[in-house]
């Protein structure tokens, strides 16, 4: 008897899709093939497609409170006109609810685990923590060159490294760039990783322009600067990777270092399209993110999938320059290895964060191959269930963990104040 069993489901595995039955016990999967298996709760999955839960690579999730704030603007100057500006009048309470309307919209659209980068970090931890959502979480640093910043700013980083640092959140470095933060700030958080033996989550080579200027003060482009100081290792994840020479590419191959691409933020503000089939040729794990709501606008990682695969059509004047599967297992298996989470797979023995999509969508009819149906069809709004940690945040649409209308309220509250900037 198992905890939870997913019953008759067409189940994404290895790549393809097969009728299976799925146990779970407590937070792993512990049984997946053709046994007419029981479980204490049962989900009846005839008519859907089971998956991986999807993995948001890169985001700043209480930025859902600026969706739609500041819109056709170049990146530096809607950050530094508009962004920075909101983002002080930012007071702790106001990070929980905007994580909580993040996190209930990625339950929403099937996605089981986020990667943050961002401020008031312990009140997204305590929305995750109440939600069920599983995370990992990183304080956002910059010293902007002032040695006495880098001090503070670590010691706020690793504070909450040492408070929230666990099983189910995992609290690693957040770096915010190499144009904000110094070589020597770098050189001391990769020292202070290893020490702790953490992650480290950073934004490298978004812009054209951030490039252009990095090359001038240290007359090397970022990824080849980073790995001259050693910052570069398994357990780094770079956010955007737009402006990336053959050699930086390389580099991030042989240091194992992973991409978070993020397409439609790259789109949004014009930064450039990634060159992700050269990356993933040269053997770069290259994952998917949405970045902040401001740049997005939604946290709906399916977008993203297409989108990834379409791009890279056009990038190369190719249609079969990147497979579908090969997107899709960005967005779930790659996304979960980046962080060195076990799971984003459904396979016996990893962690149970497991989706399900309604296949008698109409966009859904006829579905030759489901990895297409998946990967080319999908809105977002087919998913019926989101399991996180065998524990059930979403059941026939309905969320069990969060008060939607809550949120709601709370949200419409708090941009009252943004109104005078
Ligand atoms: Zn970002």
């Amino acid at each position: 008897m198992y905890d939870l069993a997913i019953k008759d489901g067409l189940c994404y595995i290895n790549g393809e899709f097969k009728r299976a039955n799925i146990g779970i016990t407590e937070n792993r999967i512990t049984y997946v093939g053709s046994d007419n298996i029981h479980g204490e709760v049962e989900i009846k999955a005839r008519g859907s497609f089971v998956l991986p839960g999807l993995f948001n690579a890169h985001t700043h999730l209480a930025m859902s409170l600026f969706r739609g704030f500041a819109e056709d603007m170049p990146l530096l100057e809607w950050l530094k006109t508009k962004i920075w500006k909101v983002e002080r009048l930012l007071e702790p309470k106001d990070v929980y609810w905007g994580s909580m309307l993040g996190i209930a919209e990625m339950i929403k659209t099937g996605t089981t685990c986020f990667s943050d980068l961002y401020i008031h970090m312990d009140e997204v931890a305590r929305a995750c923590e109440e939600s069920g959502m599983r995370a990992v979480l990183c304080y956002g640093m910059a010293d902007r060159g002032s040695e006495e910043r880098a001090k503070e700013e670590l010691k706020i980083g690793e504070k909450f490294i040492e408070r929230w640092n666990g099983e189910k959140i995992k609290a690693v470095f957040g770096p915010h760039a190499p144009y904000t933060c110094s070589l020597e700030f770098l050189s001391q958080i990769r020292e202070r990783a290893d020490e702790l033996n953490v992650g480290i989550h950073i934004h490298v080579s978004e812009t054209k322009e951030e490039v252009e200027n990095f090359i001038k003060a240290n007359s090397k482009p970022p990824v080849e600067k980073l790995d001259e100081i050693g910052f570069l290792k398994e357990d780094v994840v770079i956010a955007h990777g737009i402006w990336l020479n053959d050699k930086e590419i390389d580099i991030l191959a042989k240091r194992k270092v992973s991409v978070a691409h993020n397409p439609v933020s790259n789109l949004k503000l014009a930064s450039g399209i990634a060159r992700v089939v050269d990356m993933v040729k040269a053997g770069v794990n290259v994952c998917l993110g949405t970045d902040g709501a401001a740049s997005n606008n939604t946290y709906n990682l399916f977008e993203e999938i297409k989108l990834t695969s379409l791009l890279q059509k056009i990038k190369l004047m190719k249609a079969d320059a990147l497979k579908a599967r090969d997107a899709l297992d960005m967005a779930c298996k790659n996304g979960y290895r980046a962080y060195g989470i076990d799971g984003g797979e459904i396979k016996e023995g990893k962690l149970a964060d497991i989706i399900i999509l309604d296949s008698k969508r109409l966009n859904f009819i006829p579905a030759y191959n489901p990895v297409y149906s998946i990967v080319y069809s999908t809105t977002g709004c087919e998913v019926t269930h989101t399991i996180v940690d065998g524990k059930i945040l979403m059941e026939d649409k309905e969320l069990l963990t969060v008060d939607e209308d809550r949120i709601r309220d709370k949200v419409e509250k708090i941009i009252e104040k943004f109104a005078t900037i």
